[in-house]
């Protein structure tokens, strides 16, 4: 059925949240207190009031919390800001950092630095698990009146003139073939008189406005992954309080990594490894490194006798202050990691996010109370980002991402100890970075041993695990009988041009093994790309790494992906 063919409904709020993450939840939660700010003085001075807006947030999972990963070890600082009293308010603190450590590994050595790195101070901070703080801070949206739409997926933007109008929300009960199904049901439209994208890391909303409104930042964004696990560990191994941070050498000499671990309440631990994505090896597989880094005699011993409970992955910006792009056109704002607020050298995207929410929201005020939702007014955000803690805190990390890109041991030896005592500038300012799936070399530009793709280590199925099998401990279920969200522009060139040329890295970079190359049956020696979309847990890395980029994430149906309870 052509799109215009179908009959859609339509509905208009004021404010629009895409994205039910822990920017939009505080921005919305701001947005109404600062209104009630505004009348009350307004009462007083005898100035207008602003009406009570409509504020919507939607969220494509299929309750507010399940598509949400994070470490989390979280800076207090915005949460306490939006809501003062946020520990009796029952915060869900799993416990307080009370020592911080940062280690080296080597694949047979665990080496305690005696000084922990100033990024990694985290003294005071709470460990939590971000699924359960956007729970949390959705019951306080509720509360306050904010409407909560879990299981809308925005398709799209919908424009007019050079002006956001709102988003189109996906169809549902489409087949295979794009037909539709008997449970057939259109997506709707949703206007608003502004919209904010709060999707989080590379969302397709926004994705689509920087590129059709040219919002493009100096840089371009970056973008690593993260694989997390949480297990359950013997009591006598739990050590609540905890947060170590460490890398793993000398690995890190060629392609810097980084490993965390927190520990959670009921012996849980949370365990995480982040591979970048701007890597030269076609083979790059954030997946297996985070395997490799289990064999590591520090997490053989802590994981002996443990139980997995979750598994999931989810890319992280890394870009910062100078990947960030314009902040708003007219009808629209960007906030948190859609905007790439995380801060990468301290890898702390909750406080940030949340921060740039409520900025935001203070903007939106001003629009609220002028009913000017244009640019001239929106662009009161980028004003009050540049007045505050959160900008200082940017530049303090502006070229982290870009020393590590120039070379980890420049990095880390040289530019950013400088950038610790320049307040972010170091040797070059800034230094220009360049879209990740550009690093990657082809077959023959490799020494011969690195060609073919390697199988570092052979899973033992107790303590590391294949993609297939740890995708079950991620809850995913879509909808077999559905186009795939993932959309492949040219898939000939992935059986023809991209096997010879870069060995079909998606097999490698993919953590959900949702890209296989199988025998073609019509073609005799010939393989053909499969997409097991039902794999799929929503974090990105596809469309950010491949190095045709023939490869789109769309959203699946509302209510699909993973289930990241807990994460
Ligand atoms: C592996 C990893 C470890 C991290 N560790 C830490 C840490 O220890 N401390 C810390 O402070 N930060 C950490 N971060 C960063 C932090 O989690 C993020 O910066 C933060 O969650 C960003 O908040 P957000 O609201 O911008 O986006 P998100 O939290 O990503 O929320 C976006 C929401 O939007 C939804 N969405 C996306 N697209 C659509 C759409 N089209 N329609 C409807 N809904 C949509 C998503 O499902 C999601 O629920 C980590 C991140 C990762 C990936």
């Amino acid at each position: 059925m052509s799109d215009a063919a179908i009959e859609r409904e339509s509905m208009e709020v004021d404010v629009l949240y895409v994205g039910a993450g822990p920017a939009s939840l505080a921005s919305a939660y701001h947005l109404v207190r600062q209104i009630e700010a505004h009348n009350k003085k307004a009462e007083q001075s005898g100035g207008d009031t602003i009406e009570t807006p409509t504020i919507l947030i939607i969220e494509k999972a299929a309750a507010v919390g399940d598509h949400q990963l994070s470490g989390a070890v979280v800076n207090p600082r915005a949460i306490a800001e939006l809501m003062p009293d946020f520990v009796e308010q029952g915060f869900p603190t799993e416990h307080m950092c009370t020592h911080d450590m940062f280690y080296a590994f080597t694949r047979s050595m665990t080496i305690k630095s005696p000084i922990v790195p100033p990024m990694f101070k985290k003294r005071g901070y709470h460990v939590a698990s971000v699924s359960n703080i956007v729970k949390w801070l959705a019951e306080k949206c509720e509360a306050v009146g904010i409407e909560i739409y879990p299981g809308f997926a925005a398709k799209e933007i919908l424009t007019e003139n050079g002006r956001v109008l709102g988003i189109r929300t996906g169809d549902m009960g489409v087949d295979k073939n794009g037909k539709p199904k008997g449970t057939f049901q259109p997506g709707m439209d949703i206007l608003a008189k502004v919209t904010v994208l709060g999707e989080g890391v590379h969302g397709n909303c926004t994705k689509q406005l920087i590129a059709d409104f040219g919002l493009e930042g100096l840089n371009p964004p970056t973008y690593e992954t993260g694989i997390k696990e949480i297990w359950r560990v013997k009591p006598e191994k739990h050590q609540p309080g905890r947060v170590i941070h460490g890398s793993l050498y000398p690995d890190f000499f060629t392609q810097i990594n980084g490993m965390w671990l927190y520990d959670m309440k009921d012996n849980l631990v949370s365990y995480g490894f982040v591979t970048p994505l701007n890597s030269s090896d076609p083979h790059n597989d954030p997946h297996m490194a985070s395997q490799v880094f289990k064999t590591t005699p520090f997490m053989r011993d802590l994981l002996d006798g443990a139980e997995l409970v979750r598994y999931g992955a989810k890319t992280v910006p890394s870009g910062g202050l100078y990947s960030q792009p314009k902040l708003y056109c007219d009808g629209a704002v960007l906030i948190g990691d859609s905007a790439n607020f995380l801060n990468i050298m301290k890898l702390s995207g909750v406080h940030t996010g949340m921060k740039s929410g409520m900025l935001a929201a203070e903007a939106i005020v001003d629009a609220l109370a002028t009913g000017d939702f244009s640019t001239a007014t929106l662009g009161g955000y980028m004003e009050r980002y540049r007045a505050s803690w959160l900008y200082q805190e940017h530049m303090e990390a502006r070229n982290f991402t870009g020393s590590n890109d120039i070379a980890p041991i420049f990095g880390m030896a040289v530019n950013i100890p400088l950038m610790l005592i320049t307040g972010g500038r170091g040797l070059i300012d800034p230094i220009k970075t360049h879209p990740d799936h550009e690093a990657m070399k082809k077959l023959w530009e490799l020494a011969p041993e690195k060609r073919k793709k390697r199988q570092e280590i052979e899973f033992d199925g107790v303590l590391t695990f294949s993609k297939e099998h740890l995708v079950g401990f991620s809850g995913t279920q879509h909808e077999v009988d559905q186009p795939s969200h993932l959309v492949v522009a040219d898939r000939d060139l992935c059986a023809t041009t991209c096997r010879e040329e870069y060995g079909n890295p998606c097999e490698s970079f993919c953590p959900a093994a949702v890209y296989e190359m199988v025998d073609d049956s019509d073609k005799p020696g010939a393989k053909k790309l499969m997409i097991h979309h039902e794999n799929c847990v929503h974090c990105k890395t596809c469309d950010i790494a491949d190095p045709y980029q023939v490869i789109t994430w769309t959203t699946p149906e509302g209510g699909e992906g993973p289930d990241y309870t807990l994460m």
